[in-house]
């Protein structure tokens, strides 16, 4: 018997969820893959690929195939409870952060990280001004040299 303990995690601004409650509110059924892979999600803020994620959890979950952690990711995204992103290429990353927020990429060794600022209001109104969209999501990516490159 495996117990998947899941904590409370504290999310941008504060909010406090518990994913099982994500589910069952949404009307889906929490099993322990699910959880898992949220759990990967939630702890590393790498933005993994499906790939990357199956091989953190493969050790744990030997039967789960890479299909299967496609397939969740689809449902957690499907219920708002990650996004995916792309950063070009067509590889798909994903994300347990689901409010807009600005990544910063480092063109040379990948790495993708979230910038601790918001999608201002007033950059979302200039665009819905300027096209007369309705805007639906937002993306904001900034693409450079990270420290650790710049240095080797
Ligand atoms: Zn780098
Ligand atoms: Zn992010």
């Amino acid at each position: 018997m495996v117990y998947i303990v899941v904590s409370l995690y504290t999310i941008w601004g504060g909010v406090v969820m518990e994913l099982d409650v994500l589910l069952r509110e949404r009307g889906y059924k929490v099993t322990p893959q699910r959880l898992a892979i949220y759990e990967v999600l939630q702890s590393c803020n790498m933005h993994p690929t499906a790939e990357n994620i199956y091989r953190i959890i493969s050790s744990d979950y030997p039967t789960m195939s890479l299909a299967t952690v496609y397939k969740t990711l689809d449902l957690l995204k499907e219920a708002h409870i990650i996004q995916e992103i792309n950063i070009g290429g067509n590889i798909s990353r994903y994300d347990a952060m689901t409010q807009p927020h600005p990544h910063i990429i480092c063109v040379k060794c990948n790495k993708v990280e979230d910038l601790d600022m918001q999608i201002t209001k007033s950059l979302i109104n200039k665009a819905k001004k300027i096209t007369d969209y309705r805007i639906q999501n937002s993306q904001v990516y900034f693409y450079g040299l990270c420290p650790y490159c710049q240095s080797t």
